[in-house]
C-alpha cells in the first residue's frame, strides 16, 4: 500500500517569514488529515524554521536540492550533512529547473542519490520529458533513461524511501497540465523501469508523484488513476488555501 505523497515546490519564492506566515494558514486547513503525507520544499534560507516549526507535526520539510559532498570548496552549495544537522529529512534531486538552467546532469543527480541514501534522506528524484522529445515520440526512452542513470549502482534494499516525480518540462509552470491518461502511461514506463533496475517489489512500493501544472481543479483526476501516489505541486503551492484544497482532493 503506497501512501500518498503531497510535495510543495516554493521554488525562490518566500522569505522565512512568508513561509512562517503560510505554515499559519496551512495549519489549521489540514489538521486531522492523515490520508495523505504532505511535505514542504522551501527555500534554503527558510528550510530551517520550516523544519522547526513543522517538528511533530504531519508536515515535513524538505530542501529543493544540495551537493553529493559532505563539505569543501563549493561556494553556493549546501551539503547532505548541513540538511541533515538542521533536522531536514527529504531533498529534491534533479528538478527539471535545475536540469534546464544551471547544468544538472543525470550523473550528478545519481551522485546526488547516493549521497541522499547514504544520509539517510528521502530523495525525490524528478525526471521528465521535453515537448520536442514528447512530439518526435520518445517519451518512453527519455524517461527510462533518466531513471535508469539515477538509479545507476544502487541496489533494490537502498531504494526503500525513494520517490520518484514524473514532471514533463512542457507541463512546468505553463498551466498545461498532463491529462491523467498521459501521466498515468508515464507513470507505468517508470513503474516498469524500476523492475527493470531494481526488481518488482521496488517497482511495487515506490511511490510515483505527478507534477507540472496541478491545480485544485485537476488533482482529483489525476490523483483516480490507481498509477499515480501523489503530485508535486509548484506554483499553487505558495498559496495555503490553494494547497490545502489539493490536499483535500475527492
Ligand atoms: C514544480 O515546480 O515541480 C512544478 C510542478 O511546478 P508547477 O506546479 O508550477 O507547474
Amino acid at each position: 500500500m503506497r501512501k500518498p505523497l503531497i510535495a510543495g515546490n516554493w521554488k525562490m519564492y518566500k522569505t522565512p517569514q512568508e513561509s512562517l506566515a503560510f505554515l499559519d494558514a496551512f495549519f489549521p486547513l489540514i489538521t486531522g488529515h492523515e490520508r495523505d503525507e504532505i511535505l514542504l520544499f522551501p527555500t534554503i534560507t527558510s528550510l530551517a524554521a520550516v523544519v522547526q516549526a513543522t517538528a511533530g507535526t504531519s508536515l515535513n520539510a524538505g530542501a529543493q536540492n544540495m551537493h553529493w559532498l559532505d563539505e569543501g570548496p563549493y561556494t553556493g552549495e549546501t551539503s547532505p550533512t548541513m540538511l541533515a544537522s538542521i533536522g531536514c529529512c527529504h531533498v529534491l534531486i534533479g528538478h527539471s529547473e535545475q536540469r534546464l538552467y544551471f547544468g544538472e546532469t543525470d550523473e550528478r543527480v545519481n551522485l546526488k542519490l547516493k549521497a541522499a541514501i547514504q544520509h539517510n534522506l528521502t530523495p525525490v528524484v524528478c525526471v521528465g520529458e521535453h515537448l520536442a522529445e514528447r512530439e518526435a515520440g520518445h517519451t518512453e526512452q527519455v524517461l527510462r533513461a533518466q531513471l535508469s542513470a539515477a538509479l545507476r549502482g544502487i541496489s533494490p534494499q537502498q531504494t526503500h524511501k525513494l520517490v520518484v516525480a514524473y514532471e514533463p518540462v512542457w507541463a512546468i509552470g505553463t498551466g498545461s497540465t498532463a491529462t491523467p491518461e498521459i501521466a498515468a502511461e508515464a507513470h507505468a514506463i517508470l513503474r516498469h523501469e524500476l523492475a527493470a533496475c531494481c526488481d518488482a517489489e521496488v517497482a511495487e512500493r515506490t511511490r510515483i508523484l505527478y507534477g507540472g501544472s496541478v491545480k485544485p481543479e485537476n488533482i482529483s483526476a489525476l490523483m483516480a488513476k490507481p498509477e499515480i501516489d501523489g503530485a508535486l505541486v509548484g506554483g499553487a503551492s505558495l498559496v495555503p488555501r490553494t494547497f490545502a484544497e489539493i490536499v483535500h482532493y475527492a
